[in-house]
């Protein structure tokens, strides 16, 4: 049995859920022990350095938000950069401006005005809605046809978002598309927060902060050490692994999608000129490609750098051993979500949160703001 100091927290899992809440006890005068399982802290905003690059390991991460009492706080611990989210797509090599905006309509139709622009946009608007004639659009394809027109669906959307979901956007509910925001203005910045940045030297620097005055152990998975003994060890438990896991999967298994990553070293400077470049086609396998050092290094200080590294991503179908990223919101689904969640809340002195444990998808502001209102 253990016989050590007894903390006021054992904190399962170092992701920005954990970090903060270690953050906020330690300001509090309280002690935490933080444990996961990876090799690495930081969760999934940890980055790796390659070629003096910091890469982005379990997916490109940019910080976005519009609580200034968020941004205010990260901040403090660590200052951000510039970097505004700008991305471009690729078509059959073809480059389009993100999100739709005048630079889009321009390169699509060759359009100088707003009112040129908009005139396009309703006149292929209404050919589809002449075609569904008042009825309800019954897929995804014909929702987003409803919205954007012919020539923005399938150059920017259609084959897009079926690698994302491996099926024909005609089988895909027309829900998962309510809005597809226009903007009639030259205006690439892709989130409409009003703060977004990285922090600058990466987001390790951010969770080495957080971190500071907690006692932490890697290579710790609880389930395999502290499963049934952490009562000894602490007061409360914070728990943000996976909540089917914690439960061990006795009401079955929560689905997930996941994204896999193929990242390499490239002997250029300057592979792809931006961040982020979506490829819209079948043609090209993957969905994205990012360029790492695009996030920390502007203008001419990319060439400082005679080396890139670059990570192609591809949407893959989930199975258990691999990186749950985004919980799936179907019903069976939401319905096992919430037996689960009723079996946590009465769990004594066990607080669940984080994407994993609320089987909830969260930017990794509204993670930081839940913590800061949290009273510990
Ligand atoms: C692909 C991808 C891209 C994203 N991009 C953005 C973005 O651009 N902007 C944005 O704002 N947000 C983004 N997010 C969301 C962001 O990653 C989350 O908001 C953030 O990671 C939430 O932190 P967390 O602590 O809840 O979870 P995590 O970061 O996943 O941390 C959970 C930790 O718990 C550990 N753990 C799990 N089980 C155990 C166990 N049994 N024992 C010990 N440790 C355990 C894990 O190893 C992990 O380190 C993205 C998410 C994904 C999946």
């Amino acid at each position: 049995m253990y016989k050590g100091p007894k903390y006021d927290f054992l904190i399962v899992g170092s992701g920005l859920f954990g970090a903060t809440f270690a953050y906020k006890a330690n300001q509090a005068g309280k002690s935490c022990l933080v444990i996961d399982k990876r090799p690495q802290l930081g969760g999934n905003v940890y980055c790796e350095k390659t070629e003096g690059i910091n890469v982005h390991k379990y997916g490109a991460h940019i910080f976005h938000t519009a609580n200034k009492a968020v941004w205010d706080f990260v901040n403090s611990l660590v200052p951000f950069n510039r970097y505004t989210n700008c991305p471009v797509a690729n078509f059959h090599g073809e480059l389009y401006n993100l999100p739709f905006n005048m630079n889009t309509f321009y390169q699509m139709w060759g359009v100088h005005t707003p009112e040129e622009a908009q005139a396009k946009i309703a006149e292929q608007r209404a050919t589809v809605s002449a075609k569904l004639d008042g009825s309800e659009p019954r897929n995804l394809e014909e929702q987003a046809l409803l919205l954007v027109g012919k020539d923005i669906y399938e150059k920017l959307i259609k084959e897009y978002t079926e690698k994302q979901w491996g099926r024909p956007c005609t089988e895909l509910p027309a829900f998962i598309i309510r809005r597809l925001p226009l903007r009639f203005v030259f205006d690439n910045n892709y989130f409409n927060d009003p703060y977004q940045g990285i922090p600058i030297g990466g987001y390790n620097l951010l969770i080495n902060k957080l971190l500071e005055g907690a006692e932490v152990k890697t290579n710790c998975d609880f389930f395999r050490e502290y499963k049934d003994s952490w009562r000894d060890l602490a007061d409360t438990l914070v728990y943000t692994g996976q909540l089917d896991e914690y439960f061990d999967f006795r009401l079955g298994r929560l689905d997930w999608r996941t994204v896999s990553f193929k990242t390499r070293i490239e002997d250029t400077p300057n592979y792809q000129g931006n961040a982020v470049v979506n490829y819209t086609s079948h043609d090209v396998p993957y969905t994205r490609v990012i360029e790492h050092k695009h996030f920390e290094s502007f203008g001419q200080a990319v060439y400082d750098n005679p080396k890139t590294v670059i990570s192609e991503e591809y949407s893959t179908e989930f199975q258990p051993g691999m990186e749950p990223y985004y919980p799936v919101n179907d019903d069976r689904n939401n319905s096992l979500a919430d037996q689960y969640r009723a079996l946590a809340a009465a769990e004594p002195n066990v607080l669940f949160g984080g994407r994993l444990a609320e089987y909830k998808y969260y930017d990794m502001a509204p993670v930081i703001e839940k913590v800061l209102n949290m009273k510990i």
